[in-house]
């Protein structure tokens, strides 16, 4: 070959490389690469094997004419050429292959084809032999030469990388079918369970509701611990049910006029004798106008009745929680404020992660299962608001949402500053 020839197959060698590394799906890839080792090398035909055991080579790839007939053929890694390169992490040249104890003929016999003469080189992606490459019958009974060599391992290399990165697509969309399967499994078991726990839970509270009433003074109190526990675990109940219902979609906003004054009232009287009990003062601004915003009061409920939860939690007797309510430009403001514990500054950024909770969960102090504001944050983002927290530890917390003010109730035209 002159150099000029030469010269010309690395060139048309640097050019394919280039297009293929662009080139984005596997298939046509995989066919690319056959031509240009075939072209480029002077051969009849190429095609790529993988591993499909220990034992055996798969055809990953070989020309259209010959892919029904290889499709099930088994290479043995003991007694083929593509075996022997695969197993040793080196090229192979075979001159004869009629001669070749090596060659294997069960490929040539599914084919009606006759080979004679194999280039293979093994395709190794970090020290791990991923494949072979082989290019078959030089044209004129010619033998392969360095330059095919070189050819055919810079093929190789790049065939590499792709089969890497197949490899890894594939198994992150393994993993998230995984993933996925076991998210529905969780939901299922949520969903089923939720609602199994409900029924008796909603019996227990409505016979020991019936017998605080109907018993004598002395034993109230212990009817009242049956009545708080079982408000608690329907609590719990609750929120895990409507995360899981945002989660999978479930979940839709009924939109009607809501107003947030009926809100905050009622969340903060059910809420009064918690508070007295724990000598926390409750108090309430729910602003002058009537605020009203578009949306679900339930789920509104469900955000606002989680916050004041969680200040009363973590608030100590003597401390203030205070609810209010203000209008700003197109929207309504609600913080929750009070002078309990506060927030270390590291967690301030987590709290409204699922499970998410400031003392481990072995050690803490108040019950609860790092749902509540995660659920909050979902029905607020439902409404099209947003929602967020301002703490200083040891100081106390400010938990503020906005929700967009009803179209129907007159708003100023700026735009609101979000922090
Ligand atoms: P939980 O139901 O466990 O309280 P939340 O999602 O409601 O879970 O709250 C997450 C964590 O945020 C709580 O465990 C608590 O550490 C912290 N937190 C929430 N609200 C307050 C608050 N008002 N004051 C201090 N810490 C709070």
């Amino acid at each position: 070959m002159t150099t000029n020839e030469r010269i010309q197959r690395l060139e048309r060698l640097l050019e394919v490389s280039r297009n293929l590394s662009a080139s984005l799906d596997w298939e046509p890839f995989l066919q690319t690469v056959l031509s240009v080792a075939t072209e480029l090398t002077g051969s009849e035909v190429a095609s790529i094997l993988e591993a499909a055991d220990k034992d055996t080579l798969r055809f990953l790839a070989v020309p259209w004419f010959h892919r029904e007939a290889l499709q099930t053929v088994q290479v043995p890694m003991d007694s083929s050429v593509a075996g022997w390169v695969f197993q040793n992490g080196k090229p192979a040249v075979v001159p004869n292959a009629q001669k070749s104890e090596r060659h294997f003929k069960g490929a040539d016999q599914a084919t009606q084809y006759q080979t004679h003469s194999i280039l293979a080189v093994p395709i190794i992606y970090r020290g791990e032999t991923l494949g072979v490459l082989e290019a078959v019958n030089k044209a004129n009974q010619a033998h392969y030469t360095e330059d095919d060599l070189t050819i055919l391992e810079t093929l190789a290399s790049q065939l590499a990388v792709a089969m890497q990165n197949n490899r890894l697509v594939n198994r992150v969309r393994q993993v998230q079918e995984e993933a996925s399967h076991l998210d529905r499994m969780k939901s299922d078991f949520i969903a089923v369970a939720s609602h199994e726990l409900r029924t008796p839970l909603g019996l227990i509270l409505g016979h020991a509701t019936f017998l605080r009433e109907a018993i004598q003074a002395e034993h109230r109190s212990q009817l009242d611990i049956i009545v708080r526990n079982a408000m608690r675990l329907k609590e719990i109940i609750d929120n895990i049910a409507n995360m899981d219902n945002v989660e999978r979609g479930m979940a839709s906003v009924r939109r009607r006029s809501v107003s947030i004054r009926r809100v905050i009232e009622e969340v903060a009287a059910s809420f009064q004798d918690e508070a007295k009990e724990k000598r926390i003062s409750l108090r309430i601004d729910p602003g002058q106008d009537d605020l009203l915003v578009e949306g679900d009061a339930s789920k509104i409920s469900i955000a606002l009745t989680n916050l004041v939860k969680n200040a009363l939690t973590f608030t100590n007797p003597g401390g203030h929680v205070f609810v209010a309510a203000e209008r700003i430009p197109g929207y309504v403001k609600v913080s929750v404020i009070d002078d309990g514990i506060g927030i270390p500054a590291k967690d301030l950024g987590r709290i409204f992660e699922r499970f998410y909770q400031v003392e481990s969960h072995l050690t803490r102090r108040h019950g609860g299962m790092g749902l509540g504001l995660s659920v909050a944050k979902v029905m607020v983002e439902m409404h099209g608001g947003r929602i967020w927290a301002e703490s200083v530890e040891g100081k106390g917390s400010n938990f503020t949402f906005i929700l967009p003010l009803d179209s129907g109730q007159p708003s100023a035209a700026s735009r609101v500053f979000l922090p």
